[in-house]
């Protein structure tokens, strides 16, 4: 028998918009790319852009840089984290994330998570009371927001400033407040596998103007802050600016351009991914052996990667189940690998921070099985993708235990 065969690409993103592409061409026609490169009257794109997500975040403060990455480690900085300090992160991130904070000198502090992919609050605590970190930075992996309002109370209690790592929740919500805007900081990336595409990129938000002027001069401000629009007052910059080094990582005018149309369009990706999302769920309700993440009524998620979990199944036969979907065209990562495969390293692949031991979060991730959902897949394409989830994970899953198998490799 002949199986199907899913042959779409997980990597393929939608092409940048029209608007997106004339305003790329008008700012390579003009040559000023740099954003401080403006002629009299005119707004740079970049400007324009943190203008614009201010506006759309609730934000007064809005900063656009290079990276993600950059973007959590200007946080940071800002926020007056110094070499040798202990920042708290979740176990379950990625790179860019403990990257940014060991650039610093400072010390990861890993935090276990739930099989609902959120903080554990009590593990929190506890490593929050151990190391006297004074910093929390958030990462929101995979889209899965942890319940805000109830971090917000425990961090005052602790003392602990938020930093939130956004790069899987640009549009997404808790209790309808944007994410990014219940910590000090939310950070955003515009790499392309994330909700806006760019090729690299990264936006910070915040309403604390001294915080905010320390990250613009971090940015590579020159003495040119005047010229951004949704930053502080010139008073406030007056009062830090020579105290702040200058660690060059601006946004350019033409990814700036290639952007602004696309956060117009968010708020329609995110219902389009949702709805991608909500066949893939409906196409994986009640296969034994599989658990999906249950999705808080508080949260407002945006579906652009799907998880699931295959709580206790052996090394073997998740191998033997990840060769089977990939024969069929499904593109499966997964978390518990020994060694780290593309995007997908754990916490104990990243030997720069101390070794750290995590029971809770170690059982969940040699379980956790992870897959992106571009927008260029159709329902149709996702019913099918769940169709053979769903047929293999009986097969392996009911089947007799298999042979040690090789993984995969996939890129
Ligand atoms: C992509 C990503 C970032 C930022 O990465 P950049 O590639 O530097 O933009 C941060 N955190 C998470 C969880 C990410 O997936």
């Amino acid at each position: 028998m002949t199986q199907t065969r899913f042959t779409g690409s997980f990597t393929q993103q939608e092409p940048i918009p029209e608007e997106g592409i004339a305003a790329a061409l008008a700012v390579l026609q003009h040559g000023r790319l740099h954003r401080y490169n403006v002629v009299a009257g005119e707004v740079a794109e970049a400007a324009l852009l943190e203008e614009e997500f201010a506006a759309q975040t609730g934000a007064r403060y809005c900063l656009a840089v290079a990276s993600g990455g950059y973007a959590l480690g200007c946080a940071l900085r800002a926020l007056g984290v110094q070499a040798g300090d202990a920042v708290l992160t979740n176990a379950f991130t990625l790179a860019p994330v403990p990257g940014a904070i060991a650039a610093l000198g400072a010390r990861p502090i890993f935090v276990e998570v739930t099989e609902d992919l959120v903080l554990d609050f009590a593990d929190l605590e506890a490593k929050a009371v151990a190391s006297g970190a004074r910093v929390l930075m958030l990462s929101h992996m995979r889209g899965h927001l942890c319940d805000m309002e109830a971090l917000g109370t425990l961090c005052a209690r602790l003392g602990l400033q938020i930093v939130e790592d956004c790069a899987h929740t640009m549009g997404a919500a808790w209790k309808g407040v944007p994410s990014g805007r219940q910590g000090v900081i939310g950070c955003y990336s515009m790499q392309t596998y994330k909700h806006v595409n760019a090729g690299e990129g990264g936006l910070l938000v915040s309403d604390d103007a001294e915080v905010m002027a320390r990250a613009v001069l971090l940015s590579g401000s020159y003495m040119l802050y005047g010229a951004h629009r949704a930053a502080p007052s010139a008073e406030v910059f007056e009062r830090v600016r020579m105290q702040v080094p200058n660690v060059s990582g601006r946004m350019d005018n033409l990814r700036a351009a290639i952007l602004r149309p696309q956060l117009r369009l968010l708020a329609e990706r995110v219902a389009r991914w949702n709805a991608r999302y909500q066949r893939l769920e409906a196409g994986l309700q009640g296969v034994a052996g599989l658990r999906l993440v249950q999705r808080p009524a508080e949260e407002s998620y945006v579906g652009s990667s799907f998880q699931f979990l295959l709580p206790d199944w052996s090394a073997a036969r998740i191998g033997a189940f990840l060769t089977r979907t990939l024969a069929r065209g499904v593109e499966l990562k997964w978390f518990g690998a020994p060694n780290p495969v593309a995007f997908t390293s754990r916490y104990d692949h990243w030997h720069y921070a101390s070794a750290q031991v995590l029971p809770q979060t170690d059982r969940i991730l040699a379980g956790l099985v992870d897959m992106r959902v571009p927008l260029t897949f159709s329902l149709q394409d996702c019913d099918l993708i769940a169709q053979i989830i769903r047929a293999e994970a009986l097969a392996v899953g009911q089947g007799p235990e298999p042979e040690a198998a090789e993984l995969p490799v996939i890129q």
